[in-house]
């Protein structure tokens, strides 16, 4: 009797194992064919390939050179290399971006230094293909030669006040504390 129990047991074992098999056998194939799906693929949209840092059509760019994101990156993936330049609109010297080198192949796509960037200037792109034959490729220089930091829009100047108009009210948060009132 045991015997036989165990012949029962171990064809539906059997059955059971190619029932999943033929679930498997007919569901839809998600092989991909890469490479000759390229151009076709669909990316997630937070997809992290490689760090870029957008031109627009004057190759200008939005890097103040502040050096905030190579302090935020853990492990000196980012270098931000400055020099001083002449601002024609202020006659004075300014910083302004060099060179800013980014190295693929110790970035670890934490993104603190997109999240971290006060400009919005550096942002991922979708590329994943970053096979090279030399370590040395790896270091990318982000900003383009010739390119220049955006101006900023103008902005626009507050209507004077017409002789004669009252003041504008004191606000809560402008109106000075009372003496009595400060903690010590
Ligand atoms: S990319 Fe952003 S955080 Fe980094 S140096 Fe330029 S402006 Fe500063
Ligand atoms: S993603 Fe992380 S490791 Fe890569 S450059 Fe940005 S801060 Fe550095």
């Amino acid at each position: 009797m045991n015997h036989i129990k165990n012949v029962i047991v171990g064809f539906w074992r059997l059955l059971q194992g190619m029932y999943i098999s033929m679930l498997n056998f007919l569901r839809p194939k998600v092989t991909e064919r890469y490479p000759e799906n390229r151009g076709k693929k669909i990316y997630f949209e937070r997809f992290r390939g490689m760090l870029v840092m957008p031109h627009n059509a004057k190759n200008e760019h939005k890097c103040t050179a502040c050096g905030i994101c190579q302090m935020n990156c853990p492990n000196g993936t980012i270098k931000v290399v400055s020099k001083q330049e002449m601002n024609e609109d202020t006659g004075k010297p300014s910083r302004v971006l060099d060179v800013y080198y980014y190295d693929l192949g110790t970035c670890i796509y934490c993104a603190l230094c997109t999240q971290t960037c006060p400009q919005k200037a550096i942002e991922w792109n979708n590329n994943f293909e970053h096979a090279v034959f030399e370590r040395a490729a790896l270091v990318k220089k982000l900003n383009k030669d010739g390119s220049r930091l955006e101006p900023k829009p103008a902005v626009p100047k507050p209507a004077a006040t017409p002789a004669g108009a009252p003041a504008p009210a004191e606000t809560a948060d402008s109106a000075p504390t009372p003496l009595s009132a400060t903690t010590v």
